[in-house]
C-alpha cells in the first residue's frame, strides 16, 4: 500500500486545488516558515477521519476552510482527497480497488461528507479501512512537530496504544472490545430473563387454571365447528330449494317480461299517433286563437260604436226635448199675440212681422224636430 496523491482545494492556505504526487521513495517538502508545509500533513490527518481541531491547529473545525487573503475572498467549503495504491497483495487495505481514493468534504453550514472512491460512506467506515495500517486516526505514520516527546512522556496506556497500533493488534483490540461488550449485552439479556422466569413461576399456578379453561375453550369450540358443519350442510340445502325457486320465478319474469316489453312497443306507437294528433291540434288551436282574438277585437268595436250611438241618441233626445218645450213655448206665445191683436191694432205690424219671425222659427224648429226624428230612425 502507498500514498499516491494528496488533492486539496480550499484547505486552510490552498484556495486552488492543489495536487501533491508521491513518487516510489522519499518526497521531502521545503519552504519558508509560514509557507503550509504542517498544512499538508494537517491535511493528511483530516481527510483520514480527524474529529478533533486542535490536533489540526485550530480552535473549531471551520478554521479548515480557506478564509480569504486581501485579494481573495473566503471559500464556503473545504476539500481533501487522498489517494493510495493497493495492488500489494500482502499489505492491501481492506477493499476490492486497486486504487483506493478517501474524500473528505467540509461545508462552513456545518455539513460534512465523506467518500471512498467517490461513494458516499460514514466516518467509521473510513475508520474500519485504515484500521491497522498505522495510516489511520489513531495511526503512528504522521508524527507531528513535538509529536516524538509526546509519545515517550504519554502514560503507559496511551503509549501502548501506539504500538498496538504499530504491531497491527489494534484491530484485534477493538473486536475484542466489541465481542466484550457484545457478551456484557447477553450477560445482561440472562440477568432478564431469568427475572421473567422467577416472575413466570410464581403465575403457573394461575397459567394452569388458565389452560384448562383453554382447553375446555378448545373443545367447545370444537363443538362449535360440527354444529357450523351441521348448520352449513342445512343451509345449503336450504340454498338450493331457494335457487331453484328464484330460477322458477326468473322464468316467469322473463314471460313477463316479453309481454311487457310487447306492450311497450304498442304504447309506443300509440304515443306517437297521439303526438302526432296533438300537434295537428296544437295547430288548429292557435287558428282558432287568432279566430277569438279577431272577433274580440271586432266586439271591442262594435261595443265602442254602440256606446258612441247611446250618447249621440240620449243627446239627441235631450235636444227633441228643448225643442218641444219651446214649440209649446212659441205655440203659447202666439196664441197670446192673437189674443191681444185686436187691441193692439196699431202695434199691428210689428205684431205680424214678429207672428212671421215666429213662423219662420218655427219652422226651422219643425224642420230640425224632422231632421232628429229621421236620425233617430235611422
Ligand atoms: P512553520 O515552518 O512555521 O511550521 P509552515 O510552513 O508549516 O510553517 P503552516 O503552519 O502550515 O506553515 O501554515 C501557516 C500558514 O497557513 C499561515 O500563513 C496561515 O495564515 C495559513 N493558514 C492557516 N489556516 C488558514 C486558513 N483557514 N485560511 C487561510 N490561510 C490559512
Amino acid at each position: 500500500m502507498y500514498l499516491k496523491s494528496l488533492e486539496l482545494h480550499g484547505f486552510k492556505s490552498f484556495p486552488n486545488r492543489t495536487v501533491l504526487t508521491f513518487e516510489r521513495g522519499a518526497t521531502v517538502i521545503v519552504g519558508p516558515n509560514g509557507s503550509g508545509k504542517s498544512n499538508i500533513s494537517d491535511a493528511m490527518r483530516w481527510v483520514l477521519g480527524e474529529l478533533s481541531s486542535r490536533n489540526i491547529r485550530g480552535t473549531k473545525m471551520e478554521d479548515v476552510i480557506f478564509g480569504g487573503t486581501d485579494d481573495r475572498r473566503p471559500m464556503g467549503f473545504a476539500e481533501v482527497s487522498v489517494t493510495f495504491d493497493n495492488t500489494d497483495p500482502v499489505n492491501r487495505l481492506d477493499s476490492e480497488f486497486d486504487e483506493v481514493t478517501v474524500t473528505r468534504r467540509y461545508y462552513r453550514t456545518g455539513e460534512s461528507e465523506y467518500l471512498i472512491n467517490k461513494e458516499a460512506k460514514r466516518l467509521r467506515d473510513i475508520h474500519m479501512l485504515f484500521m491497522n495500517t498505522g495510516v489511520g486516526r489513531e495511526g503512528y505514520s504522521i508524527i507531528g512537530q513535538g509529536k516524538v516527546a509526546e509519545i515517550v512522556s504519554k502514560k503507559s496506556d496511551e503509549r501502548r496504544s501506539i504500538f498496538e497500533e504499530a504491531a497491527g493488534i489494534s484491530k484485534y483490540r477493538y473486536r475484542k472490545e466489541e465481542a466484550e461488550r457484545k457478551l456484557k449485552g447477553v450477560t445482561e439479556n440472562l440477568e432478564r430473563i431469568n427475572d421473567i422466569r422467577v416472575e413466570i413461576e410464581g403465575q403457573v399456578a394461575t397459567l394452569e387454571k388458565d389452560a384448562e379453561k383453554a382447553r375446555r375453550g378448545l373443545e367447545i369450540f370444537e363443538r362449535k365447528k360440527r354444529a357450523d358443519v351441521s348448520l352449513w350442510l342445512f343451509d345449503t340445502k336450504q340454498i338450493r330449494e331457494d335457487i331453484d325457486e328464484a330460477e322458477r320465478l326468473w322464468v316467469l319474469s322473463k314471460n313477463e317480461l316479453e309481454i311487457i316489453k310487447q306492450v311497450l312497443v304498442d304504447l309506443e306507437a300509440q304515443s306517437n299517433n297521439l303526438y302526432e294528433k296533438s300537434q295537428a291540434n296544437k295547430l288548429k288551436s292557435a287558428d282558432l286563437l287568432e279566430a277569438i282574438r279577431e272577433t274580440t277585437e271586432k266586439i271591442h268595436n262594435l261595443e265602442s260604436t254602440l256606446r258612441n250611438a247611446e250618447t249621440e241618441f240620449k243627446h239627441s233626445a235631450e235636444l227633441i226635448a228643448g225643442c218641444r218645450t219651446r214649440i209649446a213655448e212659441i205655440e203659447k206665445s202666439e196664441a197670446s199675440v192673437q189674443l191681444t191683436k185686436s187691441g193692439y191694432t196699431d202695434k199691428g205690424e210689428i205684431v205680424d212681422k214678429r207672428l212671421e219671425e215666429l213662423s219662420d222659427e218655427r219652422f226651422d224648429v219643425l224642420t230640425e224636430q224632422q231632421s232628429i226624428s229621421g236620425k233617430i230612425n235611422q
